[in-house]
C-alpha cells in the first residue's frame, strides 16, 4: 500500500503485506459469518480451524514428527524464562545456560530462582559480541537440560550451527524462529514470542518432545504446567494473533519454506554486512564468525552522527533503526517479512550518509 515505510523495528516488527491486506479484507465479515474472526467463540469451528492449520503449518515448515506438541501460550518469551525451570528443572538436579546476551542473563535468573541453575559459558567478558566457542563450554552431562539463546536481539550475534551436546536442548528461538532450517531431534523445547517473525504480538509458540514433557515436575499450577496445554485449547488463547500466525504460515509455506526463506536471509544479511564492512565509518559490533543475520548492528564514529542517521534515514521512509536502548548505535533488523529491496533502500541510503558525514 502507498505510504507504507521500509520497517527495521526489532520486534513487535515487520509483517507481510500481502497478509495485512488480507485481514483489512477479511476483517468485517470472516468466511460466511456475517461478523469478525475476533468476536466468535474460540470454540467455534471457525476458530478450531485456523488453531489447526496454524499448528499443521508449523509442523510442515520445521518437519516435525508425531512426537512433538505445538503450543500457542501468553506471557511472552519472558514467562517462558519462568516456565521452563518450573516444569523442568528438577529440584534435586541442575540445569545448564549458555549466558550469551541480556535475554540469556534474564533466562538465567529466573532458573535460578527456582534451583539450581549453572553458566555453562558465557561471552559477557567482551561485551556480548560473540558466541562462545563450543570447545569452551563447560556442560554437565547431568544437566536436565541446555538453555540457549539462538540469536541475540540486542547485540546482534546468532549461533551459526545448533548446539551438539549430550542433553535436550531448550531454545529461547524468539528473533530467528523460522528463519533458517533446524534439527528439532536435537531439542526438548523450543519458543518463541510470535512479534518478530512470526506475526504480531500477543502469542508465544512452544514446541515440546513428548519424552521432553514427560519429565517435567509435578505437581504444577494448572496454567504454568506444559501438559495443560497439549492437545487442547485450555483457555481462550489470543485469537486475533494466531489468526495472523496463520497466515503468515501460510505466506511463508507459499514462499517455498524454510529453505526459500533461509535463502533469502543469508542474501540480505551478506549485502548489508558487506556494505558496513566496505568502509571504516560504519562498524560493526558483533565479531564476523557470530554475526546475526536478523539483527544487524553497528556504530558509526559519533554518537551525534548515529542520532543524525536515524533521523535523516526515518525522512528518507526507513525506520526502527535505533540500536537498543541498553547499548545504543544502530540496529537493522531484517526478519523474514523484511524485504530484500528494503534492506537495497538501507544500503543506499548508507552510501549516501556516508558521503555527506564520512
Ligand atoms: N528473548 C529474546 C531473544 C527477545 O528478543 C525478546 C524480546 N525482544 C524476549 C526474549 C522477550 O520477549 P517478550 O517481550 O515476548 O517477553
Amino acid at each position: 500500500a502507498s505510504g507504507r515505510v521500509y520497517n527495521f523495528s526489532a520486534g513487535p516488527a515487520a509483517l507481510p503485506e500481502s497478509v495485512l491486506l488480507e485481514v483489512k479484507e477479511e476483517l468485517p465479515i470472516y468466511r460466511n459469518l456475517g461478523t469478525s474472526v475476533l468476536e466468535i467463540s474460540h470454540r467455534s469451528p471457525e476458530y478450531a480451524a485456523i488453531d489447526a492449520s496454524a499448528k499443521t503449518l508449523l509442523r510442515k515448515l520445521l518437519g516435525l514428527g508425531e512426537e512433538w506438541h505445538v503450543l500457542f501460550l501468553q506471557g511472552g518469551a519472558s514467562l517462558q524464562f519462568h516456565q521452563v525451570p518450573l516444569n523442568f528443572l528438577p529440584k534435586d538436579g541442575s540445569a545448564d545456560y549458555l549466558i550469551t546476551g541480556s535475554w540469556a542473563k534474564k533466562a538465567y535468573k529466573e532458573a535460578k530462582f527456582l534451583g539450581n541453575a549453572r553458566v555453562a559459558a558465557s561471552s559477557e567478558d567482551r561485551n556480548f559480541s560473540y558466541i562462545p566457542d563450543p570447545s569452551t563450554w563447560e556442560v554437565d552431562p547431568r544437566a536436565a537440560y541446555l538453555h540457549f539463546t539462538s540469536n541475540n536481539t540486542i547485540y546482534g550475534t546468532q549461533f551459526q550451527t545448533e548446539p551438539e551436546v549430550e542433553v535436550p536442548l531448550v531454545c529461547d528461538a524468539s528473533s530467528d524462529f523460522l528463519s533458517r532450517r533446524i534439527t528439532p531431534e536435537r531439542y526438548g523445547l523450543i519458543y518463541a514470542g510470535a512479534q518478530k517473525n512470526v506475526g504480531p504480538a500477543g502469542v508465544t509458540v512452544v514446541l515440546i518432545r513428548e519424552d521432553f514433557l514427560q519429565r517435567r515436575n509435578q505437581p504444577l499450577p494448572t496454567m504454568l504446567d506444559y501438559g495443560t496445554h497439549v492437545g487442547k485449547i485450555f483457555n481462550t488463547p489470543p485469537v486475533f494473533a494466531v489468526y495472523l500466525v496463520e497466515k503468515v504460515l501460510r505466506w511463508l509455506e507459499g514462499l517455498g519454506g524454510l529453505p526459500a526463506m533461509e535463502a533469502i536471509n543469508n542474501r540480505k544479511a551478506q549485502l548489508l554486512y558487506e556494505r558496513i564492512d566496505r568502509s571504516d565509518f560504519y562498524r560493526g559490533t558483533a565479531e564476523p564468525g557470530s554475526r546475526s543475520k536478523m539483527n544487524v548492528t553497528f556504530r558509526l564514529p559519533s554518537e551525534e552522527l548515529e542520532q543524525r542517521f536515524v533521523e535523516e534515514a526515518k525522512q528518507a521512509g526507513l525506520i526502527g533503526l535505533k540500536g537498543h536502548r541498553s547499548v545504543g548505535g544502530l540496529r537493522a533488523s531484517i526478519y523474514n517479512a523484511c524485504p530484500i529491496e528494503a534492506v537495497e533502500a538501507l544500503i543506499s541510503f548508507m552510501d549516501y550518509f556516508e558521503q555527506r558525514y564520512g
